[in-house]
């Protein structure tokens, strides 16, 4: 067009330069230096986190429509399933992490990364409290603020103490890479410290008496990689003092591995056995001192007292501060986790996501929809449902809740199944209301896994992606137009099963539809999973070299 006007407007400190086209509609317009930009019309995303939930969602985010920033205390990934691999040297801490950095820099849009860490989150305001998180000598912990239109919350959780005496002070937790460092020099110096002349007998003993507190998967893992290098190689670099070298694991529960297949459950107390790792379950720890664990037997309620070199504490996560205090702010106080609904916004909360091992979807509102769901499919005209019908029902809720589906499956839901029995092709629908708020009682939370975080960042940055389409159609699809209802699908959590290492080249796995492996050829299924899970192919080349080397050389026991 042609130029029918040029406007220059003086502001103070700077100018612009403003071009008309004939019927006066600005097509051109200059800044000069000091010139105000135009504000950014993109909603400003802030993540908080750089683990697996936030990763992911970040790796699925396509829409350019936002201006993201991430704030996190660790500006890398860590593969967290190989940190018990670390402890002794199998992998190397630097093979498990990816700069997240070079994650950023890979995506198609600009974002902006700030290292440090959320220690109120504002939720009136939109605005968030952030500490730098300086640990090196080049400056003090500088405090800033961070505003945002939408907050997505993923800051995982800390280690569970459950307030045990002594256990912050003298316990070892496997949660940070920095965890997974310090364990494996402090392993290392136990056995350096124990060969030394000066040293008794008695004392040998107590040094290289290494204690597992927690019979869950990590607990379990480690406890299989403490005896794989005390057996392959600490016997044959400290040959006088290996023999001494004892493993114990404490459980609570009756058996350890207790989320897994009772197969499983056995099959790893049996090698245990065999390996000569003292097992004792039903064990509760009271109290941690410098030298010793004490412990109270839950069916006799004994006490004893457990001389130890190393005690690594593995019972489970608890929310973080920063968690704790929002969660009050909101009125979620009296909860144990955040709660959020199934499309992860925070209940009693504006443009607040939360996913990973910081929340939990509140599966009582998902129930309390099941039975509404049940309720449009009940027959008018009798209260008895048929077989065909009744599968009609569980396809239509678990289509919908496909949680639900595991539970339903459970052999615990014997009212389920009793009823199933009783009614022989029919179903009385009052009772089935009864027996599913049975499973509403037994329905767990999602586990607090990689697989589930994982999942949940990735279904988020989808909805995201479609978020700005659904806001010109805000009606949505037909399905979801019901008052009160997302415009997205809920989410749905696909369970791919799970791995428990076990030691000397043994892993057991549950995979989907009950099925159970256990050996050396599920050994190899790990390795191979685990390697191509790895973020990247330098992480990837890395492990598999750690690997390698391993094989070839033994592992590394060197204190750096
Ligand atoms: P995380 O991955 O813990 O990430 C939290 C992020 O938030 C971190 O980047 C952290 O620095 C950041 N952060 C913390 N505080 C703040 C703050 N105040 N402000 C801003 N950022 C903050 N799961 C599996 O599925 N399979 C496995 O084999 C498996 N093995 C495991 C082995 C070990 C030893 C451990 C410890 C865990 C294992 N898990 C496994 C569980 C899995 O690691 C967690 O479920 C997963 O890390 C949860 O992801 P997340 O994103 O919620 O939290």
């Amino acid at each position: 067009p042609s130029l029918s006007k040029i406007l220059i407007v003086s502001t103070v400190g700077g100018g612009s330069l403003l071009a008309f086209s004939d019927d006066c509609r600005p097509f051109l317009r200059v800044f000069t230096d000091g010139g105000q930009q135009p504000e950014s019309k993109k909603k400003k995303v802030v993540v908080l986190g750089t683990g697996w939930a936030a990763t992911s969602f970040l790796k699925y985010l396509k829409s350019e429509s936002y201006e993201v920033q991430v704030v996190s205390p660790r500006n890398y990934f860590a593969f967290t399933p190989l940190l018990p691999s670390v402890t002794n040297g199998t992998v190397e801490a630097r093979s498990i992490v990816e700069p997240i950095r070079n994650i950023l820099s890979k995506r198609p849009y600009q974002i902006d990364f700030k290292e440090a860490e959320c220690f109120k989150i504002d939720a009136s305001n939109k605005t968030l409290h952030c500490r730098s998180a300086q640990v090196t000598n080049l400056g003090g912990k500088e405090e800033f603020t961070v505003d945002y239109d939408i907050l997505i919350i993923a800051v995982g959780a800390q280690v569970n103490t459950f307030n045990t005496p002594g256990v912050s002070e003298y316990a070892h937790f496997l949660k940070e890479v920095e965890d997974a460092q310090k364990l494996r020099n402090t392993l290392v110096d136990c056995f350096e410290r124990a060969n030394l002349p000066s040293v008794s007998d008695e004392e040998r003993k107590r040094i290289l008496h290494f204690v597992v507190v927690g019979g869950g998967p990590v607990g379990v893992e480690f406890a299989a990689e403490l005896h794989d290098v005390v057996v392959q190689d600490i016997a044959k670099l400290y040959p006088s003092v290996n023999n001494l070298a004892k493993i114990t694991l404490l459980e609570a529960g009756d058996h350890i591995l207790n989320m897994y297949d009772k197969r499983i459950t056995k099959f790893a107390e049996t090698k245990f056995q065999r390996d000569g790792i003292d097992l004792k379950t039903g064990s509760m720890v009271t109290k941690l001192s410098a030298k010793d664990v004490s412990t109270k037997d839950r069916a006799t309620g004994e006490c004893g007292s457990i001389p130890y070199g190393l005690v690594v504490w593995s019972t489970g996560i608890a929310p973080r501060p920063v968690i704790l205090d929002f969660m009050k702010q909101i009125g979620q106080g009296s909860r144990r986790v955040l709660a959020t609904d199934e499309w992860l916004r925070v209940e009693g909360c504006d443009s607040v996501y939360a996913l990973g091992d910081c929340a939990t979807i509140n599966q009582r509102k998902a129930m309390e929809d099941i039975l509404a769901i049940f309720g449009q499919v009940k027959k008018d005209d009798t209260n008895f449902l048929n077989k065909q019908e009744f599968r009609k029902v569980i396809g239509d809720i678990t289509e919908r809740y496909p949680q639900v589906q595991l539970y339903l499956k459970k052999s615990k839901v014997k009212n389920m199944v009793a009823l199933l029995d009783k009614y022989e092709g029919e179903i009385d629908i009052e009772k089935f209301k009864e027996a599913l708020s049975q499973v509403d009682s037994q329905m767990k939370n999602l586990p607090a896994t990689a697989q589930v975080a994982a999942q949940q960042g990735e279904y988020l940055a989808k909805c995201f992606n479609r978020m700005e389409k659904c806001e010109q159609n805000p009606e949505g699809p037909r399905r979801f137009r019901t008052t009160g209802h997302h415009r997205f699908h809920p989410f749905r959590y696909k369970h791919f099963g799970q791995f428990a290492p076990l030691g000397g080249e043994q892993t057991a796995a549950q995979l989907p539809g009950d099925w159970v492996s256990i050996g050396h050829s599920t050994q190899w299924l790990w390795y191979s999973i685990y390697a191509s899970k790895l973020v990247s192919w330098r992480t990837r080349m890395l492990v598999v070299s750690d690997w390698f080397r391993r094989f070839t050389f033994g592992r590394d026991t060197s204190r750096i």
